[in-house]
């Protein structure tokens, strides 16, 4: 191994680019985070790691420090819980199999929303086929551009608002791990495991489910979310202090699909070092 290098901050470890449902290629989120001022960044996409050897390309050659990350889907009881995974090894046999399943179930869901929606708008399979990049993880925000491209809604945010919500009639779930199977499987992959947005709207997950999830080997919370309301950051806060564990805080940038920007939130340089030292399973890519 070579030697121990360092990396700069500002650091936002929380960006999608179109390998998921953000709107950019990986080496543009690239441009977009140091554009903004960010000096380490991490690409983050949903349930897959394509992104990455383009986005280390960029980010290298304009002077960032890349971290390899991704946004684990998962799924506790009704709830969708996105565990974000830093530095694993992409070629885990067990946890490549799960990838597998989630985007296999991915596609065969979006394609049912997309038969149940056609019944009452004009969308057909192939509008949102053309607004997802080839082999890309699918979700809803493809079906909102669809939706959008159409002139059925103005933006994401109106479609996720009615046509797309969990309550309205065209939802249909996806197959995901339930969480603390999915730490397991980071963990496995000698990746760091961090919940991603813990205390949104729907509410903080329940204590034994964080506790569990602790045993079996999360790292810590992003913290410092815009969709993180405060009490629930607070008792975040709170639970790691007293089990010293990892905060962080990020953009969740998208690119045109979400207001959030590069930098709007970063992580303190102790804990993106905490990180580092604790991911095995891959390395940071330096300048
Ligand atoms: P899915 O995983 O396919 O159920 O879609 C959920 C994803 O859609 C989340 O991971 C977000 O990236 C995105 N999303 C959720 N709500 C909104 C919104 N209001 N506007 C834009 N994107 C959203
Ligand atoms: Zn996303
Ligand atoms: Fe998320
Ligand atoms: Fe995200």
């Amino acid at each position: 191994m070579g030697e121990r290098r360092r990396f700069e901050g500002p650091s936002d470890l929380h960006l999608h680019s179109l390998r998921s449902d953000g709107t950019e290629p990986p080496a543009q989120v690239m441009t977009a985070a140091h554009r903004h001022g960010i000096r380490t960044a991490a690409l983050t996409d949903h349930d897959t790691t394509s992104g990455w050897a383009e986005a280390a390309d960029a980010a290298v050659s304009l002077g960032m420090t890349f971290v390899p990350g991704m946004e684990l889907s998962t799924r506790f009881r009704w709830r969708s819980v996105h565990l974000l995974a830093y530095l694993f090894d992409p070629d885990h046999a067990g946890l490549r199999a799960e990838m597998e399943r989630i985007r296999t179930s991915r596609l065969t869901r979006a394609r049912t929303m997309a038969d149940r929606i056609g019944h009452d708008y004009d969308l057909s399979w192939d509008d949102i086929v053309a607004h997802t990049t080839d082999g890309a993880t699918v979700g809803r925000p493809h079906i909102a551009d669809a939706l959008v491209a159409k002139g059925l809604v103005a933006d994401r945010t109106e479609a996720f608002a009615h046509i797309l919500s969990p309550q309205g009639d065209y939802y249909v779930a996806l197959y995901a791990p339930d969480p603390v199977t999915a730490v397991d499987l980071v963990v496995a992959a000698g990746g760091v495991p961090i919940i991603a947005h813990p205390a949104g709207r729907a509410g903080l997950l329940p204590r034994a489910l964080i506790d569990e999830m602790l045993d079996h080997g999360l790292a810590g919370f992003e913290l410092d979310h815009r969709e993180n309301l405060e009490a629930g950051r607070r008792t975040l806060r709170r639970i790691a202090r007293e089990r010293d564990l990892i905060t962080t805080g990020s953009s969740d940038y998208h690119g045109l699909g979400k207001p959030n920007l590069p930098g709007e939130n970063t992580t303190y340089d102790e804990m993106v070092q905490r990180i580092i030292s604790a991911g095995t399973g891959s390395s940071p890519v330096y300048p």
